[in-house]
């Protein structure tokens, strides 16, 4: 399926271009249309399918869908206070996590004032912290970490609009489960919930039947 027919802006369109893509996967055919109306989706996929312009994508749209005219990023945003993200991605490592934060640099760039913040375990507070207290459309953290910045009050979920658990069988098979309950109790119920997972049997169903309101299955 070509990029043009899924509904997609044309900055995150000229950004998929540049990457040299000619056609989506067939993950990303079947999951961003659902993803920028805002449905939850439950979505098997394995890593190399392109997943991850799967969730960046359509988060992206999102992002500039309510910024009305998709430019002027958080430009009325009070000093001062935190705000935090509009997009919340959870990472089972730092090294996907890594990988997600730079796919989504490379599909965002063409959107103006686009912030993305990475909190992972293993690396200096203080950026993070830097981070976390500016205007932030992204942010992609390992739970653990993000735990930390929560309970220490440094971040607010309160305006998370999507929330991405991409690997969610690796972060359960991690025993993140606890931290992973407790992070999605600090974003509004209202949010879109975006879960991408090798398996949905056993502890990883039960999560998604808690966390996703009539999602949307995708097996690819
Ligand atoms: P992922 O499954 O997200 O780990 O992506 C695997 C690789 O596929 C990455 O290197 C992407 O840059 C690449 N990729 C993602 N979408 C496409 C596409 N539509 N066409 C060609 N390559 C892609």
């Amino acid at each position: 399926m070509s990029f043009e027919n899924l509904g997609l802006h044309e900055s995150i369109l000229r950004a998929v271009k540049d990457s040299g893509y000619e056609t989506a996967t067939e993950v990303q055919t079947q999951a961003i249309p659902p993803g920028i109306e805002g449905k939850d989706l439950m979505v098997s996929a394995r890593t190399g399918s392109g997943k991850t312009a799967a969730f960046i994508l359509p988060s992206l749209n999102r992002i500039l869908a309510s910024r009305g005219d998709g430019t002027g990023a958080n430009t009325r945003r009070e000093k001062g206070k935190i705000h935090g993200p509009r997009v919340l991605v959870l990472c089972p490592t730092r090294e996907l996590a890594m990988q997600v934060s730079k796919a989504a640099q490379t599909y965002g760039r063409h959107v103006q004032g686009l912030k993305i913040a990475t909190v992972l375990g293993g690396m200096p507070y203080a950026l993070q912290i830097r981070q976390l207290s500016g205007p932030l459309d992204i942010l992609i953290a390992t739970p653990g970490r993000l735990m930390d910045h929560l309970q220490s009050g440094k971040c607010v979920l309160d305006n998370v609009e999507t929330l991405v658990l991409d690997e969610a069988d690796r972060m359960l098979d991690m025993g993140f489960i606890d931290d992973i309950k407790l992070i999605a109790s600090r974003i509004p119920a209202e949010r879109q919930t975006l879960m991408y997972s090798a398996t949905f049997a056993g502890h990883v169903g039960r999560l998604a039947h808690e966390l996703m309101r009539d999602p949307l299955r995708v097996d690819v």
